[in-house]
C-alpha cells in the first residue's frame, strides 16, 4: 500500500481502485448485466485463426490497450466469434444455461479471492459447496456420511473417482496385478481417457438391444461371476448421446453378488455428468433406482442443473477412502493436513480450487430446490413433446424413446454428407446449432435439451427444416 495522496510505487499501480477503475468497474457490470438482458442471445459463430488475426490484431503489447479498449475488443470481436451455449436453439453437445442467479453470483465469486481447497482457508465457501453436495447426495439417497467436492468437470469427476476405487483395491492387496473396468460400450468418452491415465483396463460391456441399458445379466455375461480382476464398475446415469439410464439396480447387484473368488463388493460409480440431475424430476426419478447403492456419484452443474461452467459435483459413500487416495503430503501442507478438517483438496485430482460451487449453491439457496425440480420437469416436457414430434413426421425416425432429455432421430434418405450441409446452413443462418452424431454407426440428430428457455416451438422450428 502506498502512502495516501501519493502515486503507486512502482508495479503497483495495476492493484490500485483508482478513477479509471472505477470507471472499468462500470463498464464491466454493464457488459455483464447486458448480456444477461438480452433475449435471446446471439448464437454467433466461431471465425478462423486468420480471421480472427485480421479482425483482433495483436492484443498483448508492452503498454497495454487499457481496459475499455481491451472490453471493447472482447464484446465486439472475440465475444460474438463464441456460440452462446444458452441460445434457447443451442441443441447440441449439451448446452450450458446457467440461471441469472448463478451467473451474476460467479461475478461475486470471482471478485472475492476465496481459495476453496481447505477449511482453514475457505470455511464459509466450503459450508456452502457442502451444503449444496449434501442436496445431491439425498437426492441420490446417499448416506448421512457422503460427501466430495466440486471439480471442473465429469471428466476429472471420473478420474478421481476411479483414482479412488484403484486405490481401494490396492489398499487391500497391493500393486499385484492389472485391473479392469467394466462400463457399458456405450459409455462417455472420458471414461476410457481417465483409465488409460490409471492404466486400467475398460472392459466395454454389450448394452440391451431394446432399451439401450447395460444390466448385471450383460455384467455377468461378459465377466462371468470372478470380480477379482475389477477395480470398479461405471453405470451411466444419462448416457450422452442418447441420455439412457443403465439400470443401475442390477448393476450394482452384480457388483455385491457372492463371488466365486471371495472377492468384496466392486466399486461402484454412477456416472451422472449429464443425466444426474434427472434426480430432481419425480416423473423419472424411478429410473435411477439403485443410485443410492453407489461408492462413488458424479453430477455436472453445468450441464442440466443451470450453473455456469465449471462445476462437476463428486460424490463418495465413504469420504475416508477417496482421502486417503487424494491428500497431498508436503511438509507446506502438514499445518492444514494435521488440522483433520473437511479439505476438498482431499477429495479429488487438484490442489488449488476455485470455489466453483458456489453459483450453483447460491441459485440454490436463493430459489430453493422446488424451482430446480420445477425447470428440470419442463425440459423433460419439452423433451417429450420433441419425441413425439419426431414420431409424428413420416421423414423422421426415433433412435429410441427417450429416458431422459435427449431426443436423437435419423432423417430418413440423407447420407452423412447431407446432415453435415444441413447442420452448416443452420449455423450459418444464425437460425440453430445441431450437429450430427451418429447411432450404431449411421449418423443421426440428437437434441439436447437443458435449457428451460427452449420451448417446443423452438423444437418445432427445428424440424420444420429436414422436411
Ligand atoms: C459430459 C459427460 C462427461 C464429461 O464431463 P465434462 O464435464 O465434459 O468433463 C462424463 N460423463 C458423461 C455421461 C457426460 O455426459
Amino acid at each position: 500500500m502506498s502512502t495516501p495522496g501519493a502515486g503507486p510505487r512502482p508495479g503497483e499501480a495495476m492493484h490500485r481502485f483508482d478513477a479509471a477503475t472505477a470507471d472499468l468497474a462500470a463498464q464491466v457490470l454493464r457488459r455483464a448485466r447486458e448480456r444477461l438482458q438480452l433475449d435471446p442471445v446471439p448464437l454467433d459463430a466461431p471465425r478462423s485463426p486468420a480471421e480472427l488475426t485480421a479482425a483482433a490484431g495483436q492484443t498483448i503489447t508492452a503498454a497495454g490497450l487499457g481496459g475499455q479498449a481491451a472490453l471493447d475488443l472482447f464484446c465486439d470481436v472475440l465475444a460474438p466469434a463464441c456460440l452462446s451455449t444458452d441460445h434457447p436453439r443451442y441443441l447440441s453437445f449439451i448446452p450450458c444455461a446457467a440461471t441469472e442467479a448463478a451467473t451474476l453470483f460467479d461475478l461475486v465469486v470471482g471478485a472475492s479471492s476465496v481459495y476453496g481447497g481447505s477449511w482453514l482457508e475457505g470455511a464459509g465457501a466450503v459450508y456452502a459447496e457442502n451444503q449444496a453436495l449434501r442436496w445431491i447426495a439425498d437426492l441420490a439417497g446417499l448416506p448421512a456420511g457422503a460427501g466430495g467436492v466440486f471439480v471442473p468437470g465429469g471428466t476429472t469427476g471420473n478420474l478421481s473417482a476411479l483414482l479412488a476405487a484403484r486405490s481401494a483395491v490396492r489398499a487391500r492387496e497391493g500393486h499385484r496385478r492389472p485391473l479392469k473396468v467394466a462400463a457399458a460400450a456405450t459409455a462417455h468418452s472420458s471414461i476410457a481417457s481417465t483409465c488409460d491415465v490409471l492404466d486400467l483396463q475398460v472392459v466395454p460391456v454389450p448394452v440391451d438391444a431394446r432399451t439401450g441399458r447395460l444390466t448385471g445379466a450383460a455384467l455377468t455375461a461378459a465377466l462371468g461371476t470372478d470380480r477379482s480382476d475389477l477395480a470398479a464398475v461405471v453405470a451411466t446415469a444419462g448416457s450422452t448421446n442418447l441420455g439412457t439410464v443403465d439400470d443401475i439396480a442390477s448393476v450394482a447387484d452384480y457388483c455385491h453378488a457372492p463371488d466365486t473368488a471371495g472377492t468384496p463388493p466392486t466399486w461402484l460409480h454412477v456416472d451422472g455428468a449429464y443425466g444426474g440431475a434427472g434426480l430432481a424430476a419425480p416423473t423419472v426419478r424411478h429410473l435411477f433406482t439403485g443410485t443410492e447403492r453407489a461408492d462413488s456419484f458424479i453430477v455436472d452443474p453445468h450441464k442440466w442443473l443451470f450453473a455456469p461452467f465449471d462445476s462437476c459435483a463428486l460424490l463418495y459413500r465413504d469420504p475416508a477412502t477417496a482421502r486417503a487416495a487424494h491428500t497431498q503430503r508436503a511438509s507446506y501442507l502438514d499445518v492444514l493436513t494435521e488440522r483433520g478438517e473437511w479439505d476438498p483438496a482431499d477429495y479429488a485430482i487438484g490442489l488449488t480450487r476455485r470455489a466453483r460451487g458456489l453459483p450453483f449453491w447460491f441459485s440454490l439457496a436463493a430459489h430453493g430446490a422446488d424451482a430446480y425440480t420445477a425447470a428440470v420437469e419442463r425440459t423433460l416436457q419439452v423433451a417429450r413433446a420433441a419425441a413425439a414430434m419426431v414420431a409424428g413426421r413420416a421423414e423422421l425416425q426415433l433412435v429410441r424413446e427417450p429416458d431422459l432429455s435427449v431426443v436423437a432421430f435419423f432423417r430418413r434418405g440423407w447420407a452423412t454428407a447431407d446432415y453435415t450441409a444441413w447442420s452448416e446452413r443452420l449455423l450459418a443462418e444464425q437460425f440453430a446449432f445441431v450437429v450430427p452424431s451418429a447411432h450404431e454407426g449411421r449418423t443421426c440428430l440428437r437434441l439436447a435439451i437443458v435449457n428451460p428457455r427452449t420451448g417446443e416451438d423452438d423444437i418445432a422450428a427445428v424440424l420444420d427444416t429436414l422436411r
